[in-house]
């Protein structure tokens, strides 16, 4: 068996379609978000982060730093292995009690990622529940995807936030069936949001279970950042909530909230949250601190929904497909993965501008974009210089005579 041909002949296939991804060799700089340097060519050359998912630019903030340093300073590196066998790190008790709280569950169990936890989660709660029939939004994260498909239940796939088909789809199920509906908040290539009341409706209606995918939502909305379903005051309609500690609270790690006897469940039955070392104290401090700081301050989800809300009009302004979004996030459409990764090269070797290029299968074939994310800190000049930049690079590659 020639495998060493299967292998090349994979990452050729990559290369024909101009999906082959190229990951940039980054610094960020301390204190400074959204600036960094970017290392490669002759030397580190200063640049600015205009997509990353550290919305609010929380992984540089102050108190996130200094309780990290501290934690550092108090109990070391790591946690010592899995909580089966290290036991909990106070750390972990705290920030677990604190995203209950933020979320109005009872109870909340971290995991390493959010990826993680949604593997964890929905491929635990499908075996836990014989017969149990998941209904999945066709654009659900990978994450979720694979949790599903764990877990072994049959799979309904309901059109995107397409409540009619999702009706349709829980009407063809024997009444006694257990069901669990599967969704995001918001989705985050496009920037739209989940009707969560009326998918709550929905689930109360044909009995079934509701979990939501808030890791774009987190810390962004909501009063206490507790998320879409906590702005849109549904979340105790919401049977378990999953989020990230990765993007809006700028550290790493997943987890989910829910009702004790759930996320005991999950606790005492998911081999993606037993059989690995749980997350370093160091982490967890710094969420924790995250956490609490957008719990009690608005002031960086305020600024960051300004900033989009600008650059949105500044991009329709010069003529640039932006695409509907009613979220913090800004999309490009470009529609061609030779051209987005063009758009992307250019804007960083020419202008020190870092975007990377989205291509299937993130989003659909034909709909490859930039999605820029702007934060409370990308000032009106630094927009500016962003727009002014994108609107020479599509006229000289001629973007706007071939759209
Ligand atoms: N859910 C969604 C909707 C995501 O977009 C992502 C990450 N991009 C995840 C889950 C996984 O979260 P994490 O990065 O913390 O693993």
């Amino acid at each position: 068996m020639d495998y060493k041909h299967i292998f090349q002949a994979a990452i050729d296939r990559l290369h024909d379609e101009g999906r082959y991804r190229v990951f940039i060799d980054i610094l960020r700089t301390r204190g400074k978000y959204p600036d960094a340097q970017c290392f490669g060519g002759n030397g580190p050359k200063p640049i600015t982060v205009w997509c990353s998912n550290d919305y609010l630019g929380m992984g540089q903030h102050p108190a996130v730093l200094t309780a990290m340093e501290e934690a550092l300073h108090d109990v070391g590196a790591g946690s010592g292995g899995t909580r089966n066998i290290g036991g909990n790190t106070h750390y972990h008790v705290e920030l677990e009690a604190e995203l209950a709280s933020l979320h109005g569950k009872e109870a909340a169990l971290l995991f390493t990622s959010g990826y993680v936890s949604n593997e964890a989660a929905l491929s635990t709660l499908g075996k836990l529940l014989p017969g149990c029939v998941i209904f999945s939004d066709e654009l659900n994260h990978a994450s979720m995807i694979a949790g599903i498909k764990n877990s072994g239940c049959e799979k309904r796939v309901f059109r995107h936030n397409d409540l009619a088909h999702l009706e349709e789809l829980l009407e063809g199920e024997e009444p006694g069936t257990p069901k669990l509906i599967a969704f995001e908040s918001v989705y985050s290539m496009d920037g739209d949001v989940a009707p969560i009341a009326a998918i709550c409706d929905l689930a109360d209606r044909y009995g079934a279970l509701t979990y939501l995918d808030e890791v774009h939502a987190v810390g962004m909305y909501g009063e206490h950042g507790g998320g879409i379903s906590e702005r849109d005051a549904v979340a105790d309609r919401v049977t378990i909530i999953e989020g990230t500690l990765g993007k809006a609270f700028g550290v790493m790690g997943g987890y989910i909230a829910a009702d004790r006897n759930i996320v005991d469940c999950i606790r005492s039955y998911a081999p993606g949250f037993i059989f690995t070392t749980s997350l370093s104290p160091v982490l967890v401090a710094g969420a924790l601190a995250s956490v609490r700081h957008l719990k009690a301050s608005a002031m960086e989800r305020d600024a960051q929904q300004d900033a989009a809300a600008m650059l949105k009009r500044k991009f329709a302004d010069a003529g640039l497909p932006v695409m509907e979004s009613v979220t913090h996030i800004v999309p490009l459409l470009v529609g061609c993965p030779v051209k987005a990764k063009r758009i992307s090269d250019v804007l960083l070797a020419e202008y020190g501008l870092y975007v990377q290029p989205i291509n299937y299968p993130t989003v659909p074939r034909g709909t490859e974009r930039l999605r820029f994310t702007p934060g409370p800190w990308h000032s009106e000049d630094k927009q500016d210089e962003l727009v002014g930049a994108l609107v020479e690079i599509w006229d000289r590659l001629e973007l706007k005579a071939a759209a």
